[in-house]
């Protein structure tokens, strides 16, 4: 078995270690004796996602976010789209979670159109949500409990049909108001965790890859991994908070 993962703009969305999600998705298929292979697919690169089971976006700062929005709408927003639509997996963070919906308005007054594949959309405020925080998965996502850093200006709401990735326990999450954290579409797991989330929380990184998998082979199982470290550095973030 073999996943192919694409990592989107390695170039300009790259906050607080947010490729160790790279790192850790594929430590944990090679460890299963799944191949893994990385492609980085930086601004100019070809647009096409079609042999790609699963797709990374990470996070970055309003700067960043519009010097890429040419790139995005020269018909890579069409291709993310149709990938979706097509249930490929993504794990989007923060700034390429923001990049999904359909627009983020910055706190002085930018506007940045985005692809509108979710439905939501992000407006700026001044006061930044910074901090370590918790949040509890849906049922849909495993229901196990995350924890991650997040730093952002943009508050995001989430369309009514939209479900949310999880429950705030400790911390803003998507907004600071409706307890909501991040949005789940059939294979796209959107988050404002970046730390990066997937090495402690290493069931959200399993149910991902299943996702993935399931996808792609009909069926698929991953054996159990010794966690202990990862679990360690769970417990760690938790006692802090
Ligand atoms: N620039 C966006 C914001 O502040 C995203 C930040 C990030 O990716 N951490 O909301």
């Amino acid at each position: 078995m073999e996943l192919n993962i694409c990592h989107l703009y390695p170039d300009v969305l790259n906050l607080y270690g947010d490729r160790g999600n790279v790192m850790c998705m594929r430590k944990r298929l090679e460890w299963r004796g799944i191949d893994a292979k990385i492609t980085r697919m930086g601004l100019g690169s070809p647009v096409s996602l079609a042999p790609y089971d699963l797709v990374f976006i990470g996070g970055g700062q309003d700067f960043e976010q519009q010097v890429l929005l040419d790139d995005l709408h020269r018909g890579r927003d069409r291709e993310i789209k149709a990938a979706i639509d097509d249930g490929v997996a993504f794990l989007t963070v923060c700034g390429g979670y923001q990049m999904l919906g359909s627009y983020y308005e910055t706190y002085d007054g930018k506007r940045c159109d985005f692809i509108g594949a979710l439905d939501l959309y992000t407006l700026g405020a001044k006061k930044r949500m910074i901090g370590n925080y918790k949040f509890k998965l849906g049922e849909s996502s495993g229901g196990s409990v995350v924890v991650g850093f997040e730093n952002h200006s943009g508050r995001t709401f989430l369309g009514s049909g939209l479900e949310p990735l999880g429950r705030v326990l400790s911390g803003y999450g998507n907004n600071g108001e409706d307890g909501t954290e991040g949005a789940r579409y059939k294979n796209v797991f959107g988050t404002y965790s970046h730390g990066p989330i997937l090495p402690k929380n290493p069931e959200l990184c399993d149910h991902i890859l299943l996702c993935a998998l399931k996808r792609k082979y009909g069926t698929a199982e991953l054996a159990p991994l010794d966690d202990g470290a990862e679990y360690a550095a769970h417990e760690e973030i938790c006692t802090r908070l």
